[in-house]
């Protein structure tokens, strides 16, 4: 199948309402001309990154053809390039953190293949834009980050593109959202030492985690699937990948960068 023979999901396409939000246009006809080459490029994205390199899940291709990739980057110095925002790689997003490769952000939704009515939770809300894409698949996203500073931006963002079923909290994520559980798919965008055990706690029976595990500065992507018992899970590995490291309790500690447990 092509890409373009891609069925939409049962959501409504937020395409039109989200032209033109938030922008200041020099005249219309040149906002219509950056609109055009984003849609071209996104379009480019999901063909030559996603789909060619084997991303089939419909859903996910379908929200990455509709989340607008450049309202999640800031923009500083004037507005930003499609070359720039639909480059095949991660964007810095300012406080030392990045907006992950579209390629990442699709292998790791399409491997959390949560059921269309799932409640899921997101660690590392960063910029919002993984947020998105799983806010157009699941019912309900839960999202931590523990930056205030990300997390509000990413909050005021994804309002303005006419989210209404994600929730936001400020707070060490490594240690999950109890009140939210259980999650069908628990999906962490930070690299940690270990899988964190309260993570796996709050997942449903047949629910799966998908987490960045290994050293500070490259780490193997890791799938658990939670058996009937929550003692049994089942763990894959789905690549070799670099994140940005989970800092709190469960994950590295933030001064020394030394992984838990280590201490007395
Ligand atoms: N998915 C994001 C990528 C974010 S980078 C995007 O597409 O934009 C990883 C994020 O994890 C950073 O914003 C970082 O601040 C956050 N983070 C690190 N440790 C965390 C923790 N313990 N709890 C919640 N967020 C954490």
């Amino acid at each position: 199948a092509r890409v373009g023979d891609i069925e939409s999901s049962r959501r409504p396409s937020l395409l039109q309402r989200w032209r033109g939000v938030g922008s200041h246009p020099a005249s219309e006809q040149s906002e219509a001309r950056l609109i055009e080459s984003f849609e071209r490029a996104r379009t480019l994205m999901v063909r030559d990154q996603l789909h060619r390199r084997g991303i089939r899940d419909p859903r996910v291709l379908d929200a990455m053809s509709q989340v607008p990739r450049e309202r999640f980057t800031r923009g500083e110095n004037g507005r930003p390039r499609a070359a720039d925002v639909y480059r095949d790689g991660a964007l810095p997003i300012g406080r030392g953190q990045t907006l992950s490769q579209p390629f990442i952000v699709a292998a790791m939704t399409q491997a959390l293949a949560v059921p269309d009515d799932a409640r899921v939770l997101e660690i590392g809300t960063g910029t919002g834009y993984n947020t998105a894409v799983l806010a157009l698949i699941a019912r309900e996203v839960w999202t931590v980050e523990r930056d205030a500073v990300l997390a509000e931006e990413a909050r005021a963002r994804l309002q303005n593109l006419g989210f209404s079923n994600i929730r936001f909290r400020v707070g060490d994520g490594s240690l999950g959202w109890k009140d939210g559980s259980p999650y069908d798919g628990i999906l962490v965008t930070a690299g940690a030492p270990d899988i964190p055990r309260s993570l796996v706690e709050q997942l449903s029976p047949g629910g799966r985690l998908i987490i960045p595990v290994g050293g500070s500065e490259h780490q193997r992507l890791l799938r658990v699937t939670t058996g009937p018992s929550p003692n049994q899970v089942e763990t894959e590995t789905l690549m070799e990948c670099r994140f940005v490291p989970l800092i709190g309790r469960e994950g590295w500690l933030g001064s020394e960068m030394s992984p838990r447990g280590e201490g007395p």
